[in-house]
């Protein structure tokens, strides 16, 4: 297994924002990692890269597997040789990730020479391929360009080829389309993963968007106020999703022909992390709740037909 991530809690000071969370990755697959804003994505791309200190949080328990090494063990000189090499970032605002007094050929050639030990020739050459491999226009002439010349989206395949350049076995992608408008967003998500699937890659995709899992990942990790809901395949899950978060989620994708204002959204708001609700999280907003949920969390385990789930009254395929 690529990556392979076993009951990990995150602490923040005196509080745990995320909970006995388990992942598994291999190369060449997709694992679409979805939730609400607030349910913690974010923090386990954080702690799968070893940049909880960042946020003044640290793993408080469990572990993350990489290629049979404990992240979590290494010290951080040792993580180094990690992040940008085997495992690469594309984060959320291509606006920001570029330094805009850099032309664009030095910004991807530095991770190629810094990572593979490459020429200044060879690391442009590789440049120019990435680039057009992203499919953009006249590759050789935009390593000339600076960051404001180019569009969003053009900005954002950039930063995949950065991401690309180091030849890692991992990408973890942080919603890379968030910034963009949705048109591009397709494309460059179809882009993203056709990518990962031709280099035999693992591609973490977090996302909030069930859309984009729908069409692109393999399998689905539910994740709900830093708790994982539920893990499937993706067919599985559109088809018969078990957890009522799940079957949410699912009925906030718009639909071709939907009369307006049919489209469902979910009451309430994600806790924050001060005031996570005991029981089974998801209990104040939950249809099926019942005094059970209310009284202990629902333990995560092997559901029959496949996959995981945490609900003490999932949902039957019927229901679904
Ligand atoms: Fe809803 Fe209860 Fe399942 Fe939680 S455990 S999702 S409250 S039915």
């Amino acid at each position: 297994m690529l990556l392979s991530v076993e009951n990990l809690s995150v602490a923040i000071g005196p509080v745990e924002p995320l909970s006995g969370l388990s992942l598994a990755l291999d190369r060449g697959e997709i694992l679409g990692l979805v939730g609400e804003s607030g349910s913690g994505k974010s923090l386990t791309a954080l702690a799968v890269t070893g940049l909880l200190p960042l946020i003044g949080g640290r793993v408080s328990s469990g572990s993350v597997s990489f290629d049979g090494v404990d992240l979590c063990r290494l010290p951080e000189a040792d993580l180094r040789g990690y992040r940008g090499r085997r495992i690469a970032f594309v984060t959320q605002n291509p606006m920001t990730a570029l330094d805009p007094i850099q032309r664009i050929g030095d910004q991807v050639d530095v991770v190629a020479r810094l990572h593979l030990g490459l020429g200044k020739a060879a690391a442009r050459a590789r440049t120019v391929d990435l680039l057009a491999s992203l499919r953009i226009p006249e590759a050789a002439a935009i390593c000339d360009a600076f960051p404001h010349q180019l569009s969003g989206g053009m900005k954002q395949r950039i930063v995949i080829a950065m991401a690309l350049a180091g030849d890692p076995d991992l990408i973890i992608a942080d919603e890379p389309t968030t910034a963009l408008d949705v048109t591009v967003q397709a494309q460059i998500i179809h882009l993203l993963g056709q990518l990962a699937r031709d280099r035999g890659l693992g591609l973490l995709l977090i996302t909030h968007d069930m859309g984009v899992v729908a069409q692109v990942c393999d399998k689905v990790a539910v994740l709900y106020a830093g708790r994982l809901a539920e893990t499937r395949e993706v067919g599985q899950l559109f088809a018969a999703p078990a957890h009522p978060y799940t079957r949410a989620l699912i009925g906030c994708i718009p639909r071709e022909g939907m009369a307006p204002g049919s489209l469902s959204g979910i009451p309430g708001a994600v806790p924050s992390v001060a005031t996570y609700p005991g029981g089974c999280r998801f209990h104040p907003r939950c249809p099926r709740a019942a005094e059970p949920c209310r009284a202990a969390p629902p333990p995560f385990a092997a559901r029959p037909g496949g996959g995981m789930l945490a609900c003490h009254f999932p949902l039957e395929p019927a229901d679904a």
